[in-house]
């Protein structure tokens, strides 16, 4: 009877201390793994952009290949990226944003949704202008917004300035998008820089007049409307026009090489010229390889990769444009420090209401 419960008590002893030490390495195991895992992840951006092209995807590989730093991207609408980086909080796994406008940028940044980066590299690739004075974003590519008119029944030397879409001769002839959009409100808060509020009111005021029709759809969409005949001119960024000629469909293709490209203001005060940018979020948690990743994309080899992918121009001056670009020819572009095109957003808004700019 003794004997019994002593091999009873053994064998107990025997399973407990197998369990222990089972337990114990299947532990030890497993936090090892989680500790490989979060090792592994630890030099990885994250990426939020607005841009979404198959070179880019290329572009990042080339960056992993150099440092060794993954890019995880997560795709999205501009204005969409930045509701999510403000819902998610400092909990976002995000460490950058790239988005087209600098009045888009400077959202993002007067919600808190970017932090400043002092980079070097930064500040001698990019100019002064196309870059935050807080250095909370910083320009990528450029892109000029242009007049096409039709080549038939327009004279070039009739609109020649943004304000000779507002001459009589133009009447019901002017395509333009909505106000709504971005980009009209940041050639609006350019113009509310050079020329004043009250000035900038009377453009907008003279462009309402003369519209085609209500404002609707994108910039290819005015064009395609010159193509219908429903009007005559229109307001457009130079990368759509690149996208249209090398169109898969053949009706962009023809209705772009129905346009003639014009620069305005070139005697003048200059084209409008905006950014698509890059800032690093407040929440980023790897913020030395964010960094890295910010001036990799400055650098001259991936400046042209980068700004050809979408028919734009680089940003980093040493780059050159690609040959559809240059054939358009060198253009006099605005001279003001594109933070004042996010300072005038609000009232560039509401001087659109006033006119009652759709
Ligand atoms: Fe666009």
């Amino acid at each position: 009877m003794k004997k019994k419960k002593y091999l009873i008590g053994f064998l107990l002893l025997l399973t407990s201390l197998f369990l222990a030490a089972c337990g114990s390495s299947s532990k030890e195991e497993s936090s090892e793994t989680a500790g490989d895992e979060k090792e592994k992840n630890k030099g990885e951006i994250n990426l939020y952009t607005g841009r979404h092209y198959d070179t880019d995807q290329q572009l990042y590989e080339e960056f992993e290949e150099q440092t060794g730093i993954k890019v995880n991207v997560i795709e999205g609408k501009d204005d969409e990226l930045i509701a999510r980086l403000a819902r998610e909080g400092e909990a976002s796994e995000a460490d950058l944003l790239v988005t087209a406008d600098a009045g888009r940028l400077h959202r993002a940044k007067e919600q808190e949704l970017l932090q400043p980066v002092d980079s070097d590299v930064l500040t001698e690739n990019i100019p002064e202008k196309f870059r935050d004075t807080d250095k909370t974003w910083f320009g990528l590519t450029k892109r000029a917004r242009i007049i096409v008119a039709h080549k038939d029944r327009v004279n070039k030397e009739d609109i020649q300035t943004y304000s000779d879409l507002t001459k009589d001769a133009f009447q019901g002839k002017v395509l333009i998008r909505s106000s709504s959009n971005i980009y009209n409100q940041s050639l609006l808060a350019s113009m509310i820089s050079i020329d004043g509020e009250e000035n900038a009111k009377d453009w907008a005021k003279g462009i309402v007049d003369n519209m085609a029709r209500d404002p609707q759809g994108g910039d290819r969409d005015q064009t395609k409307a010159i193509a219908s005949g429903e009007g005559d001119v229109a307001v457009m960024n130079t990368y759509y026009l690149g996208q249209m000629l090398n169109s898969e469909e053949e009706e962009e293709v023809k209705a772009a090489e129905q346009l003639e490209v014009i620069f305005p203001n070139q005697e003048t005060t200059g084209t409008h010229v905006n950014i698509s940018g890059i800032g690093m979020t407040t929440s980023s948690k790897n913020q030395e390889n964010a960094k890295k990743f910010m001036e990799f994309l400055t650098e001259e080899k991936a400046q042209k990769e980068f700004a050809e992918a979408n028919y734009e121009y680089p940003v980093n001056p040493n780059v050159e444009a690609s040959e559809l670009l240059q054939s358009w020819g060198d253009f006099k572009e605005q001279d003001i420090p594109l933070n004042e095109l996010g300072e005038n957003n609000d009232r560039a808004i509401q001087i659109m209401n006033e006119v009652g700019w759709k």
